[in-house]
């Protein structure tokens, strides 16, 4: 049976949890508020298809030739409305035309992130955009395996560790499965998530209607998160002044699998990744109107099939992957941990979300400012000819 020694080792894809024939397996929340996945050793057989179907404990190698491509859905509402380049859509909506059924995270009423499904492409906005919190995905994988078996096309999206949580599960392919996974930072604590809405409501004095990540009044570059409240009132700031995209983008807030991820790699299960193409103005600048381009990973026949599909509805261009990943490590490389992320949880109970953040995350703020003046000073300089000059004036002041 599943016992965790280390934290590290599990991602909470829930694949134990969905498999066990006695229901013995519960997930958990622990104090930082991750899952994980406990045992009623009373009601424990001892089958062992728990550790069989986790994908940490036996991770299988994919041999692909994966090929990349910059994309943008011609919808521009939609594309508006997407993280990126409004991609998924077009996949999920051809999917629904087919008779099918897609999975994908979105908000239950207390703005909760979970994993469920829908089959008409009205209520596909629910799955729409990015939550950057961790997707409770519940007995969803139990789900899609009825919906296989009755022959109905799934489309399934998520991070790739619950790819191959679902992948595992299921052991076996199934030829009516399409998934669909992200190039993935990490994803922070639910239960920080939950405190930050509720610093948002207490500020406001009401309770929130709807949430956007990525809401692009300002451009897709510098993003905003947006809450509007019950009140009529609403909140938006850009991503680097929000207080909680500051806690995830300083890396102190993830699970602890996001530090040491086994599934960020070139060689994935999905069928197409999907991801934001961070440096498209140095890439293929006519694709940067600034309102969303994807970056996206064809990892297998079926995924080339699917790109061919939808091709009429995408401005699409073939790009050398390795290229495109120098400007997204987080394709292939995990985070760093921020030192201070022990004592960030330590102290989540003791402080307010803005304390907290201001306490955790200012250092590092005012060290960015501090470059990005730098930066600036540099640039200044360089143009008006004086940056030779002055390299010298403090070359010699330091001697
Ligand atoms: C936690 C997280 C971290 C990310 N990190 C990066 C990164 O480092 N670099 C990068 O280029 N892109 C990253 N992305 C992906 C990017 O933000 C977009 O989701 C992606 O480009 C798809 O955009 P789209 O416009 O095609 O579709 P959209 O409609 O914007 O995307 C919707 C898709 O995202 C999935 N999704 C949304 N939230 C979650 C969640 N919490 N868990 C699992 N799946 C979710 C939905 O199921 C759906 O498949 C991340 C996304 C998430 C959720
Ligand atoms: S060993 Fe079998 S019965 Fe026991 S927890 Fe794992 S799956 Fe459930
Ligand atoms: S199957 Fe998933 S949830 Fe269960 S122990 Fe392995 S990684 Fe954790
Ligand atoms: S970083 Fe890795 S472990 Fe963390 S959510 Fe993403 S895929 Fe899963």
């Amino acid at each position: 049976m599943i016992i965790i020694t280390d934290k590290k080792n599990c991602t909470g894809c829930h694949a134990c949890f969905n498999i066990c024939p006695q229901h013995c397996i519960t997930m958990e929340s622990d104090r930082e508020g991750f899952w994980y996945p406990v045992v009623d050793e009373k009601k424990c057989i001892q089958c062992g298809l728990c550790e069989k179907v986790c994908p940490v404990l036996h991770k299988e190698l994919v041999q692909n030739e994966p090929k990349a491509y910059a994309c943008m859905n011609k919808d521009e509402i939609i594309r508006l409305q997407s993280s990126s380049g409004g991609i998924f859509t077009l996949i999920a909506e051809h999917i629904i035309d087919k008779g099918g059924v897609v999975f994908g995270a979105s908000f239950d009423k207390n703005f909760t992130v979970v994993h469920h499904h829908v089959d008409t492409k009205e209520k596909l906005s629910q799955l729409r955009g990015s939550k950057y919190v961790q997707s409770k995905i519940g007995d969803t994988y139990k789900q899609v395996k009825d919906f296989l078996i009755q022959g109905r096309m799934v489309l399934f999206s998520g991070t790739p560790c619950q790819i191959e949580g679902l992948k595992s599960y299921l052991r076996k392919p199934y030829q009516n499965l399409f998934c669909v996974d992200i190039i993935c930072h990490g994803v922070p604590s639910p239960k920080v998530w939950q405190k930050y809405i509720s610093y948002r409501e207490n500020d406001v004095g009401s309770s929130i209607g709807k949430i956007f990540f990525r809401r692009k009044n300002e451009g897709w570059k510098r993003y905003s998160v947006s809450f509007l409240f019950k009140n009529n009132k609403e909140y938006i700031k850009t991503f680097d002044k929000d207080l909680y995209m500051q806690a995830f983008l300083k890396n102190i807030c993830l699970r602890p699998s996001c530090y040491d991820c086994e599934f960020k790699t070139l060689h994935r299960k999905s069928d197409i990744t999907l991801a934001d193409f961070w440096g498209i103005q140095n890439v293929f600048p006519k694709m940067d109107d600034d309102k969303g381009t994807s970056l996206i990973f064809v990892n297998s026949n079926k995924g080339q099939i699917m790109l061919e599909k939808i091709k009429d509805y995408i401005i699409c261009n073939e790009v050398d992957i390795h290229k495109a990943v120098s400007y997204n490590s987080s394709a292939i490389r995990s985070v760093q941990c921020n030192p201070k992320r022990d004592n960030f949880f330590h102290e989540l109970d003791s402080y307010s979300f803005d304390q907290l953040v201001k306490k955790y995350c200012s250092d590092s703020l005012m060290l960015n400012i501090k470059k990005k003046v730098k930066s600036i000073i540099y640039v200044v300089l360089k143009k008006i000819g004086l940056l030779e000059v002055v390299k010298r004036i403090l070359r010699k002041t330091r001697i």
